[in-house]
């Protein structure tokens, strides 16, 4: 084993142990919307001032190619934010993982080497 795959060995490790801590993990994320209701006479429809209602918060993601939305509470979005970053670490760890595969690989078989 070389220092470098003995290096890697560890970081693999410790990307491991990282998602092994994560928890949950939601996929998607949550977006703050302003909108106007159906009310032709309500304030929301004044235009010299921004008077929409809201902020209203959105949890989205895809789901089979297709945005899907569900409104949720101030106390809803402030719940499942940290399952959204897990999800997103989760992804970068992944991400980190194969690229130490393919380094890996390609160490191994003397690939990328001229
Ligand atoms: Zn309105």
């Amino acid at each position: 084993m070389t220092d470098s795959d003995d290096h890697d060995e560890r970081e693999v490790a410790r990307i491991c142990a990282e998602i092994g801590a994560l928890g949950r993990c939601l996929p998607g994320s949550i977006s703050a919307r302003l909108l106007r209701c159906g009310n032709p006479k309500c304030r929301c429809r004044d235009a010299e001032v921004d008077r929409r209602h809201g902020p209203y918060r959105y949890w989205t993601r895809k789901v089979g190619g297709k945005t899907a939305s569900r409104l949720l509470s101030a106390e809803q979005a402030r719940r499942y934010q940290p399952w959204l970053d897990n999800d997103r670490r989760l992804r970068a760890l992944t991400r980190e993982l194969e690229a130490l595969a393919i380094r890996a690989a390609e160490r191994a078989e003397g690939w990328g080497e001229k």
